[in-house]
């Protein structure tokens, strides 16, 4: 029960003021995905949450590390615990091939991520919340976020404060999933998302006429050996139960038949999930590619880019999400998903307050969503955007009246 200020909102309460902001979430997200804006650019959009917020009487605070970010701050009747639930504003550098009315006005930039309904879906949620205001005993953070996609807006926006005054006790993000039907929610009971580490390395040989190996160092031959033996870092050198992905992706070296190349350049990925395995595949892989230069007479620079990092939901936060989601959709239509080896920064609140995230579905085969995120043609059923503001509603009530965690 709600300590302290009288009836608590009931799960019909909170599914009706979903169902009747369905119009006004569909405006919204039609709106926000045809002014895609990339990654600490999205003033138009923060400007929209920023009025909206006001326009609820939610106090609204801005300029967190010179970011676009927008935080609202809702306060209940009555003191209580707070709570922080989080969407990313950023659109991708994607040129929309969808032809629909509210498709993409900005050439090659476009949300094929899902960013801009998960900007509706907490625009929704603030403003069911704060018609429920009398009846909240504690305080509700919307977290309008920068730069998911990179170079990353949770990081700046802690540094800066978000997190404290007043402190977040929880915190739970949000994200379509275009895998996963319209209807049905998915919660990830342990490791959600992996570290997404870069590197890249530059093998110097010596170049030479292709009719005298001998004479010269071929790069080209030293970047086959050590890319054959990366794939060693995980079959060989990492607890077969452990996840890791070791993934050469470009490879620039040569320019003529006869001619042996004197450098290769590659990049490539790390992803794990664990922090004591990220250690140790970077070291193996450092090790590996300089242990095979130096073995067959070239040199070599490695560096090493970290990422975000990974996270887990904290336990008791996934249930509360769980339960939320079971009282919104029926148990039958929740699943509990395996972790992500994609990289999200929600992780940064993570290792601030306990969290989770919850995935909410988007396709619908029968109307052509079928596309997945960061596909070009990526776009979803927008009857999931009530669904997503009715599970984080309930999940911020349940929280703040002490249902969980
Ligand atoms: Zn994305
Ligand atoms: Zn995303």
């Amino acid at each position: 029960m709600a300590k302290g200020t009288g009836s608590e909102v009931s799960l019909k309460e909170i599914i009706e003021a979903a169902h009747n902001l369905k119009g006004r979430l569909v405006e919204w997200r039609r709106d926000f995905h045809e002014h895609p804006e990339l990654g600490m650019e999205e003033r138009r959009t923060a400007g929209i949450v920023a009025d909206h917020l006001r326009s609820l009487g939610i106090e609204v605070r801005t300029g967190f590390g010179g970011t676009t970010a927008v935080v609202g701050l809702l306060k209940g009747a009555s003191p209580g615990p707070t709570i922080a639930l989080r969407a990313d504003m950023d659109a991708l550098p994607i040129q929309e091939e969808n032809q629909v009315p509210y498709a993409s006005k900005t050439p090659g930039q476009m949300h094929a991520c899902g960013h801009d309904s998960h900007v509706t879906m907490l625009l929704g949620a603030a403003t069911a919340l704060a018609g429920f205001r009398e009846r909240l005993a504690g305080q509700v953070k919307f977290f309008f976020q920068p730069a998911e996609e990179g170079p990353g807006g949770a990081q700046p926006m802690i540094a800066a404060g978000a997190m404290e005054d007043p402190k977040v006790d929880g915190v739970v993000g949000l994200h379509v999933a275009s895998e996963m039907n319209v209807g049905e929610i998915g919660v990830v009971p342990g490791a959600d998302s992996a570290s997404p580490d870069s590197f890249s390395i530059r093998i110097v040989g010596r170049g030479g006429h292709a009719a005298h190996p001998d004479q010269g160092v071929d790069a080209i031959a030293v970047a086959a050996q050590v890319i054959t033996a990366l794939q060693t870092v995980v079959s060989r050198e990492i607890y077969p139960l452990q996840p890791v992905v070791v993934t050469v992706g470009t490879i620039h070296g040569g320019f003529r038949n006869n001619v042996l190349a004197g450098e290769v350049t590659m990049t490539g990925t790390i992803r794990t999930l664990n922090a004591d395995v990220r250690d140790q595949a970077q070291a193996a892989v450092g090790r590996i590619v300089k242990g095979i230069a130096e073995a067959m007479r070239a040199t070599v620079e490695v560096d090493f880019s970290r990422g975000y990092p990974s996270f887990s939901s904290d336990p008791s936060m996934y249930r509360l999400v769980r339960q939320a989601a079971v009282d919104v959709v029926g148990p039958e239509r929740i699943h509990d998903l395996d972790p992500t080896m994609g990289g999200e920064d929600f992780a940064y609140y993570c290792q601030k307050a306990p969290g989770t995230m919850f995935r909410v579905g988007g396709r619908n085969a029968a109307k052509g969503f079928t596309n997945p995120l960061h596909h070009p043609r990526f776009d979803l059923d927008e009857d999931a955007l009530p669904i997503g503001v009715a599970v984080l509603v309930r999940g911020a009530l349940s929280f703040l009246s002490g249902g969980e965690a």
